[in-house]
């Protein structure tokens, strides 16, 4: 058996809000107040949740927010034209929209009317191609986070096999690039999993780190990984049990099941999920320091 190390999410967070904080200390000595502007479109509780949370974040670290409701009939072109005032206030640094979208909403569209260099959440084609070449960008915050973890804990990335389970544009796809790019944190050899994959655990037992995006609740356990693996985790799924809420999030590893066969793995809650919303500001900051 081996012990386990947990990655908790929280402790890395606040070491990178602790570093966040004396740059902003600097702008606000020169009147730049980082300002983020979200936009959130429909009921959506869950996105309402995500919002809210950004929000007291900035609000807490003295950075400026914004949050724009729309209702969820609010046409295309309303939203775009509203994105390039946006796009146009001097005194917004970051502009995001709070995903999903209505259904009947082109979100392709109005995702890319964000100015790119005001896309701090890394989803605009412009951000994605310059990821994809290596060159500075703003990357998507979900696996900057997970970059920033295996930092923190010191796991070595280089020449390392990682498999990662999830072709996401906001996950799975910018950890690809960002891993197998030759970068200080990176130069590993990486391998992608999705639907398509016949056996993903030919893939996962093989593998010296493991990354999920995938959403299905436990989908790994400990017959698909192989001694000494370290895995981050980034599912989010709610799964029924017997308590007061009626439910419990999960992520796509069985944590239980792997503890003692693995090396590391982050938590779900209190991994991946504390790092999204600190790189959002980090994102900001490098937005407001204009050095993209
Ligand atoms: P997504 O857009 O639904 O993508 C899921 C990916 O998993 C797809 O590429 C899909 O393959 C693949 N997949 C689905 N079932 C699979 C299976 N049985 N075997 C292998 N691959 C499978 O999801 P996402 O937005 O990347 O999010 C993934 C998870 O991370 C969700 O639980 C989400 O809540 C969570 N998340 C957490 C954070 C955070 O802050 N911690 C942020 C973002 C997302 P195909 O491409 O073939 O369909």
């Amino acid at each position: 058996m081996i012990k386990t190390t947990i990655l908790y999410g929280k402790v890395v967070a606040d070491s990178i809000k602790e570093k966040l904080s004396h740059e902003i200390a600097e702008l606000l000595n020169q009147n730049i107040v980082p300002k983020l502007a979200a936009i959130i479109v429909g009921n959506d509780p869950a996105s309402e949740i995500y919002v809210n949370s950004k929000h007291k974040t900035f609000q807490k670290f003295n950075c400026n927010s914004e949050v724009y409701k729309f209702e969820s009939d609010i046409k295309d072109l309303e939203l775009i034209d509203f994105i390039e005032k946006l796009n146009k206030d001097k005194t917004v640094h970051g502009i995001l929209v709070q995903l999903p979208l209505p259904k009947r909403i082109n979100s392709e569209k109005v995702l890319n009317s964000i100015n790119p260099n005001k896309d701090v959440d890394g989803f605009h084609p412009v951000n994605m191609g310059l990821l994809l070449k290596g060159n500075p960008c703003y990357v998507p915050c979900t696996p900057l986070g997970c970059i920033e973890i295996l930092k923190y804990y010191k796991i070595n990335i280089k020449s390392k096999h990682i498999v990662i389970v999830g072709r996401s544009n906001i996950v799975g796809k910018p950890l690809m690039n960002l891993l197998s790019g030759k970068y200080d944190i990176g130069n590993a050899t990486v391998t992608i999993c999705h639907t398509g994959t016949k056996d993903i655990s030919q893939f996962t037992k093989i593998a010296d780190i493991i990354i999920a995006a995938v959403g299905k609740p436990n989908l790994i356990n400990k017959t698909m990984i192989k001694e000494g693996v370290d895995i981050i985790d980034v599912g989010i799924n709610r799964v029924p049990d017997n308590s007061k809420k009626g439910y419990k999030i999960v992520g796509d590893v069985d944590c239980d099941d792997v503890i003692g066969k693995a090396n590391s793995i982050t938590p779900v809650p209190g991994g991946v999920g504390p790092m999204t919303i600190t790189m959002l500001l980090y994102n900001t900051i490098k937005s407001a320091k204009n050095i993209i």
